[in-house]
């Protein structure tokens, strides 16, 4: 039992200030103004001082970090992200593995999640099936050519409904005969356009499977166009216009990922309620080139090349603000709410609500952890 009291609580409608909280069996059973409801003897005691309380961070896209790989060591790296807030991750493939790692990394993952990696909910596949134009590692992607089913059943078979989201680029042949097996596996799955060139038509035909997710929205994404100088509508044009897709965001601390006007841009077309903030961050080491030396926070591919971050979900959050001046709150349902909705999670995670899991995060006013309660426990 926990008990946390005079804090900025972070709430859907807003903060309640001098805000106090109280946590039984991983669950949220009180909120209310400290002082004015009683707290059982046996609770232990957090003084906030004035510190925001938040849901816990759900960064539904994530590769790696500190050092390691999800598909490799979860276990590290589920550890390292609770560290940073992130009570709720998606672990990410790419399109550089082969079917043999992603089935024996299916497997690592699962069995992780069942002892001490209680923050994994799942995968989020990030490919095999995307256009390898568009990306890093295109040298590296192993899923080229035809898309066949003794391919993929295998993989789609064992990550079972533990996938919450597949990830494809809808211009792919057969794209539609993969995303039928998927559904037929698991009719909770939701698709992501990712790394694709597709129009407007070519989603929209994908459109009845539930797309409705962008993946990393106006980065690593094509734009078609008749010709030279004539711009065409691509992913980033079909998720600004369509009212239900929610678009990921690397807001990483130059804003190399997105430029701070195009952030500010999406912000404005979604709104706030359809912005997914992620990490995308890999374990990569590669030395930073000259051009990036001042980024810290970004990742490289084998040859180079932008190919995600090091970021985790308090330092985007930071940059989300610096960025775009948004709000604390807003940048919380950003970080939190509307992941876990996308995911849909949202009735166990994502908001400080009664009823819902004690996964909370204590920060100031830049982001900076002070605590992270996961699942009722500091
Ligand atoms: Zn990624």
């Amino acid at each position: 039992m926990i008990y946390i009291e005079n804090a900025n609580i972070v709430t859907e409608n807003g903060i309640l200030k001098n805000g106090a909280l109280l946590a039984e069996n991983e669950i949220i059973t009180k909120i209310g103004k400290t002082g004015t409801f009683e707290v059982p003897e046996n609770a232990k005691k957090i003084d906030a001082n004035g510190l925001y309380l938040g849901p816990g961070f759900v960064d539904i896209h994530v590769h790696g970090g500190g050092g390691y790989n999800f598909f490799d060591n979860p276990e590290k790296v589920a550890q390292h992200f609770l560290k940073h807030g992130e009570t709720t991750v998606l672990a990410t493939s790419y399109t550089t593995y082969t079917k043999a790692e992603y089935l024996a990394a299916i497997e690592k993952i699962k069995q992780a999640m069942k002892t001490n990696s209680k923050n994994i909910a799942g995968f989020y596949m990030e490919g095999p099936y995307l256009n390898p134009k568009y990306g890093a590692e295109p040298k590296m992607n192993k899923w080229r050519g035809e898309i066949k089913r003794e391919d993929y059943a295998e993989i789609v078979d064992s990550a079972g409904a533990l996938t919450k989201v597949w990830a494809v680029a809808p211009e792919r042949e057969n794209v539609l005969e993969f995303m039928e097996y998927v559904k037929s596996k698991n009719p909770n799955a939701v698709f992501a356009v990712a790394h694709s060139e597709a129009t407007p038509d070519e989603i929209d035909r994908i459109k009845k499977y539930g797309v409705k997710i962008q993946t990393h929205c106006m980065n690593a994404t094509g734009r078609v166009g008749e010709s030279k100088g004539i711009r065409g509508a691509g992913p980033d044009e079909y998720c600004l216009f369509n009212d239900d897709m929610y678009a990921e965001l690397i807001s990483d601390s130059l804003a190399i990922h997105v430029p701070a006007y195009l952030q500010k841009l999406i912000l404005k077309v979604k709104g706030i309620d359809k912005i997914l903030l992620i990490t995308d961050s890999f374990a990569t080491e590669t030395e930073m080139s000259e051009k990036y030396a001042k980024a810290k926070d970004l990742s490289f591919d084998s040859e180079g090349n932008l190919s995600g971050s090091r970021l985790t979900m308090d330092i985007v959050c930071r940059n989300f603000v610096k960025h775009t001046n948004s709000s604390i709150c807003d940048t919380f349902l950003a970080a939190s709410t509307n992941p876990a909705k996308a995911i849909c999670m949202d009735e166990e995670i994502g908001t400080v609500e009664v009823g819902k899991k004690a996964n909370l995060v204590l920060v100031d006013n830049e982001f900076n952890i002070e605590k992270v309660i996961f699942e009722g426990r500091q």
